[in-house]
This record gives C-alpha cells, sequence and structure tokens, in this order.
C-alpha cells in the first residue's frame, strides 16, 4: 500500500498534449456564435435529422457492427465499393486504428509542419515518433515530405486539404508523393473537406487508392454533413488494409443513430449541393473583407479562413481573438499548430458571417487607437 511506484503507460502517452475542441460558451455571455470548429454551417440534412428522431426508438438495440446499409448509401452515391469501405467514430478513430494497426515502438509516421493534429496524437499513443514535414507557403510540399521519410517510416499522413490552413496540393502533386514513397509505406489521404473543394485539379483520392495496393482515403460526415455530434467517418482503401481495420475496430464502433444519420444525409445530395454553395459564397466574401481589412488570408478551398494578425502590437491574434470573444464570437487560435499570430474562422450562417466580420472590423478599426 506504500510503494512509491505508480503505474506507468505505454512510452508517448505523457508527451501526448491533448486535443482542444474548438469552444463553444463563453462566461456570461448569452448568444454566442460558434465559428471554431468548422461544423457546417447549416447543420445537417433535415433527413438526416429526421433519421437521429427514428433512431431513438431503436435505441435498445445494437448497431449494425458492419454498417451495412450506410456502406452501401456510401457506395451508392460514391461510386465506390461497398466491401472496401470501413466507417468509425470520426474519421479520429480510422486514424487511431491506422497507427496501432502499422506503427509501433521505435517506427515513425510523416505527416506536414502544419498538418492536422491527430495524426501526431495517436502516433505517439503508440509509440511513434511524428516527423513534421516543412510546408511552403503554407501548403504541403512533396518534396519535403519525401526528404524526411525514414526507413522506420511506416505511414505519411497528408490532409488533403489541410486543416487549419484550408490549402490543398493538386493531384498530380498527390501521385508524385505517392510514386516517391516506398511501396511498404502506407499513404493516408485524409479528405475531410473534399466536398468543399471546386477547383479542377483537386481529386480527393479514390482512383490513387484503386491503383496502388498502399494508399487509403479518410472521410468525414463531421464537415459538409454537419454531424460532428454523431461521430462518423469512412475510409475506402484496399481489400489487404480495410481487413485489418474491421480486425482491430470494436465490434459496435458506429453508434446506430449515427449510421442512420449517415445514411440519410449521404443520399441528400440537393442539401450537400446547398452546403456547397452557400460556403463558396461566403468563403469568397470573408476572405475578401479579411484582405480589405488589411489581414493576410491564406486562401482556402474548405469551409473556414486562416487569418494572419500582426506579432506584436496593438493588431496581435490573440488581441484579435480576445476581442471577437467579448462580442461573442467564438474563432479557434491555432498556437497549437505553430501558427500563433492566425486564428481560424470557420463558414457560418448569414447572419453570424455579417457579424463576425462586423467585430473583426470594429476591432481592426479600434485596436490601438487611443
Ligand atoms: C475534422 C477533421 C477530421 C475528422 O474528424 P471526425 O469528426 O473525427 O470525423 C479529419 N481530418 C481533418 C483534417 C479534419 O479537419
Amino acid at each position: 500500500m506504500t510503494s512509491a511506484i505508480l503505474p506507468q503507460p505505454q512510452p508517448g502517452i505523457m508527451d501526448i498534449t491533448p486535443y482542444a475542441g474548438g469552444e463553444s460558451k463563453i462566461l456570461g455571455v448569452d448568444r454566442v456564435i460558434k465559428l471554431s470548429s468548422n461544423e457546417g454551417a447549416l447543420g445537417a440534412s433535415p433527413r438526416a435529422r429526421e433519421a437521429l428522431v427514428l433512431a431513438a426508438a431503436e435505441a435498445h438495440r445494437y448497431p449494425d457492427g458492419n454498417c451495412t446499409a450506410l456502406r452501401t448509401a456510401i457506395g451508392e452515391t460514391q461510386g465506390l465499393d461497398p466491401a472496401r469501405i470501413v466507417c468509425g467514430a470520426g474519421s479520429d478513430e480510422l486514424i487511431g486504428l491506422l497507427c496501432r494497426a502499422y506503427a509501433g515502438l521505435g517506427d515513425t509516421i510523416v505527416q506536414t509542419a502544419y498538418g492536422f493534429l491527430m495524426y501526431a496524437i495517436y502516433a505517439k499513443s503508440c509509440g511513434v515518433e511524428a516527423i513534421l514535414a516543412p510546408e511552403k507557403d503554407k501548403t504541403a510540399d512533396v518534396d519535403a515530405i519525401l526528404a524526411v521519410v525514414r526507413p522506420n517510416t511506416r505511414l505519411v499522413f497528408l490532409a488533403n486539404p489541410n486543416n487549419p490552413t484550408g490549402t490543398c496540393i493538386s493531384h498530380d502533386d498527390v501521385i508524385r508523393l505517392r510514386e516517391g514513397l516506398r511501396d511498404d509505406i502506407i499513404l493516408v489521404l485524409d479528405a475531410a473537406y473534399a466536398e468543399f473543394v471546386s477547383r479542377n485539379d483537386y481529386d480527393p483520392g479514390a482512383a490513387l487508392v484503386d491503383s496502388h495496393p498502399n494508399t487509403i482515403m479518410l472521410r468525414t460526415f463531421s464537415k459538409i454533413h454537419g454531424l460532428g455530434g454523431a461521430r462518423l467517418g469512412w475510409a475506402y482503401g484496399p481489400a489487404h488494409i480495410i481487413d485489418v481495420l474491421n480486425r482491430v475496430r470494436s465490434p459496435f464502433n458506429v453508434s446506430a443513430s449515427a449510421q442512420a444519420a449517415g445514411e440519410a444525409a449521404i443520399r441528400d445530395q440537393a442539401f450537400v449541393d446547398l452546403c456547397r454553395s452557400h460556403n463558396a459564397h461566403w468563403l469568397g466574401w470573408t476572405q475578401a473583407k479579411a484582405r480589405d481589412l488589411g489581414l493576410k488570408v491564406t486562401d482556402s478551398v474548405c469551409n473556414f479562413v486562416l487569418i494572419t494578425f500582426d506579432a506584436e502590437g496593438p493588431r496581435t491574434a490573440a488581441a484579435a481573438d480576445a476581442f471577437l470573444r467579448s462580442r461573442g464570437v467564438i474563432a479557434r487560435r491555432v498556437a497549437g499548430y505553430g501558427l500563433p499570430d492566425s486564428i481560424r474562422l470557420s463558414i457560418g450562417r448569414d447572419d453570424e458571417m455579417e457579424l463576425a466580420m462586423a467585430t473583426l472590423t470594429e476591432f481592426m478599426e479600434t485596436a490601438g487607437a487611443s
């Protein structure tokens, strides 16, 4: 009972800085505008909401452990083979499973410098080191990625487009990346924001998955489908990798309500189109407004904008964030991504964007003025 030796976690785990999700509350502010988590401006499709209500009546039943109807719906709407799809409790879960199944103590994964934080977090949880490849203009750089790969690298994670920068690379560059990697390295193409991208040189990666036995694509229902609260994502990959993921996942990893909502959401392409055009309009509007204010804006193809402020003086990211919060607008600081001078602002509803940018305008006009 008096032993001073405590149970110790596995190597790497105490190196993890827990992921902090976007905040949703401000003390003393009744009406907040939450633009901190890229959640989808218009919420979930009315059909998905209806499916969630109907699912309540069956809440006592275990879900279909194979997500059969959902995978069929994904396959039909995306033109993919449902047998090579596996669903997860968010694509986060699938990132974790890939790390656990394919990397271990002493191995490495590679991601880009401002790449999504969850890759490194899951890697560390398996005793795996995450190597960061430098970016060029806050954009993934294929040569830099290839240059940092080591003999013990097992996976390369590319968020394309990337969060929190909002940038993407062309399909040709992704092909060049794949061709430059050893065949025993899995390339994970995380296309969480694929539905928002309108650039004609972009491809989420399904064709590359089909032509390569070592490439997998991740997708999520948390962004354009507005189902972040349901926790639902999916992977499309070669049969042997899908088989591995099916062995390591929990038998009922996706709830019945998430499956029902996801199936309804992905079949409601009219709603997806509505979200896409809403986003295109307000993304352009927000970027132009921020630039008019003299702010540096990284060109985004996603449903958020990365805005960069002065490193010092009255107009820093911290000051802007504090001002926005004082008016109930919650943006996202991204210092944890190595971007201390930037904030990420998600695209919300019409009224939310107008208020958020009016507040930012007021900040720029008043900061530093005495
Ligand atoms: C939001 C996001 C995800 C997915 O999140 P889940 O909610 O776990 O599906 C994955 N990758 C990136 C880059 C993201 O921004």
